[in-house]
Parts: C-alpha cells; sequence; structure tokens
C-alpha cells in the first residue's frame, strides 16, 4: 500500500465518518488495500493491537452499518476487478470492490445480467450488496442477493482465508455458511471474492409502463389485483406525489405529479392485460415509455428520489419496513397517520411488488425536537410492522440503527432462541469481536430481550392478538 491508501486525518478521512443516511462515527485510520494478500495481513494486525474492523464497500448503505469509532476501515474499492465469466455455468467470479452497474455492463456484451439491483447500483459494490443481502427494483421477480450468490471467498476475525459454498448451481455439501454471510453485515469476516449466479437477459421485449392515480388507495387496489392476475411484473414501484415534486426540483425534470405513481415493467404480450387491471382499479393515465432511452430516464427519476429527497431536507430516515401484501393498503394508511401525528413529512417510495414501501421521514436534523419526532414516528412504523407479522428491514439491514427492533421483532415472532443461536455463531466466529461490534443484536441484546418480550405482549394484548 502507498502512502495515499492509508489515511490517517483530514478530508480523505472526513469521507469515511458518514453513511448515507447519516449516521456518524470517526475510524482511528482507513486503508486501501490494492492486493488481495494484503486483507488477511491487515486482520492479523488488528488482531495482534486488538483493534476493530470494518470492510468499507461504498458507504452508500443506511443504517449505520459502515461507520465505525476509533477502528479500522478497509476501503475495499481497488479490488474491483471481474475475474471470470463463465457463459456456460451461468456464473461471474468478481472481486468485492466491484460496483453493480459495472458487473452488469459488462455482461450485457455477452447478453447476460446479474438481476439483483438496489437503486444505489450505480454506486455499490458486490461486497456491499452480499453483505447487506440488499434487494431492489427487481425484487417482486428475480429475489434479493440472497438468491444469487454462490460462493464466497472470505477472510474471518483470525485472519485464516476459506471458501465457503460452491459456484454449482446445486450444492447440499454442509451447513449453508454462504447465506450465513449474506446480510452479516462486516460482523464476521471480510469478503474477498464471489461467485455471483447470471442468466441470459431476457428474449421477450419488456417495456415500461407509467400509471398514474389519484390517490393511494387506488393505486393500492391495483397492486393486489395484480398479485392474483398471474402476471409476474420485473419492477413495480411506487412514488408518492412528493418523491416526484422533490426528482422535478432535483434534476429539473418534468414529469406527472400525480398523488401515485406506479412504474411497471411488463412482458410485452401481458401490456394489454396489465392495463386493464390499472384502468379497472381506477387509474387516470398510463403512458407506455416510448423507446429505451425513456425508459431509462423514468428508471432514473425512481433510482434517484432519495437523493432528491436528501436535497430538500437536513435530515432523512429512509426506512424500509416489509408488511404482508394484503396489509399494503392499511400500512400506507397508518405511515400517513404517523406522519400526521408528528407533523412530519414522510415520502413513501419504494418496491410496491413485494410489500416493502419506504417511508422516508423527512425531519430537522438541527432541531432536537424533530429529531426526536423522527425517532419516535420510526419505531411506531417498525412496531407496527412487527405487530402485523411483516419484518423492520427487507434490505436495508440492521446496523446500529435497528439493533433494539431486531431483538423485538424476533422475539413478538417466537425467535428467542435464534436471538440465541445468533450470538452464539458470532461469538464462535470472532469471539474477540473485532468485526464490526456495537452492530447487530450485539448492542446489548441480553438486557433488551426481557423488555422487549414485555413490550411485544402488552401491544399483543392491546391489539387483542394473539402474540407468537
Ligand atoms: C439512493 C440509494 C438507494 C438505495 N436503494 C436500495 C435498494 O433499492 N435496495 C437495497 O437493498 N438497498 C438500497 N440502498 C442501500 C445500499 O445502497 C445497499 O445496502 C448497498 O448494497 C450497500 O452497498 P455498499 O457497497 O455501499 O456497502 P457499504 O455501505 O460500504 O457497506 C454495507 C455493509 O457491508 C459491509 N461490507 C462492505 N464490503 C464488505 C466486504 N467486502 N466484506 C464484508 N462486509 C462488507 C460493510 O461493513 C457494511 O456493514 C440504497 C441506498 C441509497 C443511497
Amino acid at each position: 500500500m502507498g502512502p495515499d491508501d492509508t489515511i490517517l486525518d483530514g478530508p480523505k478521512l472526513t469521507n469515511y465518518k458518514k453513511d448515507m443516511a447519516d449516521f456518524e462515527a470517526t475510524p482511528l485510520v482507513v486503508v486501501r488495500p490494492r492486493l488481495e494478500e494484503q486483507i488477511p495481513q491487515i486482520v492479523k494486525i488488528a488482531n495482534r493491537y486488538n483493534l476493530k474492523l470494518v470492510p468499507w464497500g461504498a458507504g452508500t448503505s443506511l443504517t449505520g452499518a459502515v461507520v465505525l469509532e476509533g477502528g479500522i476501515v478497509i476501503d475495499m474499492r481497488y479490488l474491483n476487478k471481474i475475474l471470470k465469466v463463465d457463459l456456460v455455468n451461468w456464473n461471474v467470479l468478481v472481486q468485492p470492490g466491484m460496483i453493480l452497474d459495472d458487473l452488469n455492463k459488462e455482461l450485457k456484451r455477452s447478453g447476460f445480467f446479474f438481476p439483483p439491483d438496489p437503486a444505489s447500483s450505480f454506486a455499490c459494490t458486490v461486497g456491499g450488496a452480499v453483505s447487506e443481502g440488499s434487494g431492489g427494483m427487481r425484487c417482486v421477480k428475480y429475489g434479493t442477493m440472497r438468491d444469487w450468490v454462490l460462493a464466497l471467498k472470505v477472510v474471518l476475525p483470525n485472519g485464516k482465508t476459506t471458501w465457503l459454498g460452491e459456484p454449482l448451481p446445486k450444492n447440499r455439501a454442509g451447513y449453508n455458511l454462504v447465506h450465513l454471510f449474506i446480510g452479516s453485515e462486516g460482523t464476521l469476516g471480510i469478503i474477498t471474492q464471489a461467485y455471483l449466479k447470471i442468466i441470459p437477459l431476457p428474449t421477450v421485449p419488456v417495456r415500461r409502463l407509467v400509471v398514474l392515480f389519484d390517490d393511494w388507495a387506488s393505486a393500492s387496489k391495483a397492486i393486489l389485483a395484480f398479485r392474483t392476475s398471474r402476471i409476474v411484473p420485473t419492477i413495480m414501484e411506487f412514488m408518492d406525489r412528493e418523491n416526484v415534486m422533490a426528482v422535478n426540483q432535483a434534476f429539473q425534470t418534468k414529469w406527472d405529479e400525480a398523488e401515485a405513481t406506479l412504474l411497471v415493467d411488463i412482458d410485452e404480450p401481458n401490456v394489454e392485460r396489465a392495463s386493464r387491471i390499472f384502468r379497472d382499479s381506477g387509474a387516470r393515465k398510463i403512458t407506455i415509455a416510448k423507446d429505451e432511452k425513456e425508459a431509462e430516464e423514468l428508471y432514473q427519476a425512481r433510482a434517484q428520489a432519495l437523493v432528491a429527497l436528501k436535497s430538500i431536507s437536513t435530515g432523512t430516515r429512509p426506512e424500509d419496513v416489509v408488511v404482508p401484501i394484503n396489509k399494503l393498503v392499511e400500512y400506507l394508511d397508518l405511515v400517513r397517520r404517523v406522519a400526521s401525528k408528528y407533523k412530519l413529512k414522510i415520502p413513501v417510495v419504494g418496491h410496491a411488488g413485494d410489500g416493502n414501501v419506504h417511508p422516508v421521514i423527512l425531519f430537522d436534523k438541527n432541531d432536537a425536537a424533530s429529531t426526536k419526532a423522527a425517532e419516535t414516528a420510526f419505531e411506531e412504523i417498525c412496531r407496527y410492522a412487527i405487530g402485523v407479522g411483516g419484518t423492520i428491514t427487507g434490505e436495508h439491514g440492521v446496523g446500529s440503527e435497528k439493533a433494539k427492533l431486531l431483538v423485538e421483532q424476533l422475539t413478538a415472532h417466537g425467535g428467542e432462541e435464534a436471538l440465541r443461536l445468533m450470538k452464539v455463531i458470532k461469538r464462535g466466529i470472532d469471539p474477540k469481536d473485532l468485526m464490526n461490534p456495537g452492530k447487530y443484536m450485539d448492542l446489548g441484546y441480553d438486557d433488551h430481550a426481557s423488555s422487549a418480550r414485555s413490550r411485544n405482549r402488552r401491544l399483543g394484548r392491546e391489539r387483542g392478538e394473539t402474540v407468537r
């Protein structure tokens, strides 16, 4: 590593103090390895001096998972090569710093693609997306990262390197440690190579539809009608008026500012039937992107929604609860009620096709009361999701933000033993707690578990439900 690859202070260090939701911490040092072989050496040094460690992909995560107080940040940006593309076995071998869009640009030349597409795919890395278990717009059809990772090469917290999984379409040999690492948020080890599954690009033409509604209820009705229609959209994204207004303001565009907008990708043979479903549900206007350029502009408008919202508010909390889709109408209504109760703006945007519509809580970061209101609103929305059998996070992960709520969810849904096992696994793999400490369930979960239990029982009784 050259002198530029070890950062101890100054403006360059500042780049590593915040994630994209402004969770903050100050690392002791940032290192930027150029060679994979340097990673175990760094981990061994950390072991010798008992220093905490966190891998850094692009820092686009949203829950405090990537920021670390007083430890070593390992920026993986230079380990960003495609090592092998195998069009017969349908997999690629990549380094963790590879940006998802760059991977797909390369694969497109061979007529293949890697389906998971977080809206941050223009910046986020393979290592970060695997470690977050990220989702994205195409999840409704193709699932999340969890469905597309075959094998991982990892450096464990003791400095030893191992392969997990096999680059094969089928493999039943042993416990699934690949899935254990997917979504582990840098708490178990450092991914240095990944075999990812790829598939041929669809041969049926796909059309991009923009569907406008005058109210959220009609849009929700359309989403539910779609679920039983047996048409599988490739994407089905929801944006409310505030989102579209923010996008228009931030990027000087002129998209229609309807109360609710759905952006939907449909295989061409199904377009007519899909349009009928939208019209029957009360859609005001349906437009089909006229060419690839316009389709891409629409996609970018949606992908940049969070960036646009960040530009109009000093504080943003982009949340990602998932509710069972049959609860979508009730959930959207709850978000509106919470916004009005705490006098906050909470635009909603996201993956309507799989029930993962993100409420983005806007607040004034310089005002203590507004910041507190945002925190309370966030907790209320998460607890609602837990109460209806949903989850506090579909794709953004736990980080430091939701460590407490993770305990609440698992205890509410009969997962107390799962919590204990998670802690056993973490201690087994990382006995010195070097890797990304203070994240996930490690935040004092023992103390928190019993209060979470009583809270869940009380909420359950109030709702007159049987709590699992
Ligand atoms: C505008 C915007 C839109 C977004 N849209 C989506 C979306 O649609 N879907 C979605 O799921 N998320 C979304 N996100 C969240 C985020 O972009 C994703 O979680 C992304 O996959 C994180 O990738 P990253 O490279 O930035 O990871 P980072 O933020 O750098 O790291 C995330 C976690 O991974 C760990 N990590 C990174 N590299 C490694 C490695 N090599 N080995 C082990 N651990 C590692 C880090 O320690 C950290 O815990 C969005 C964020 C933004 C800003």
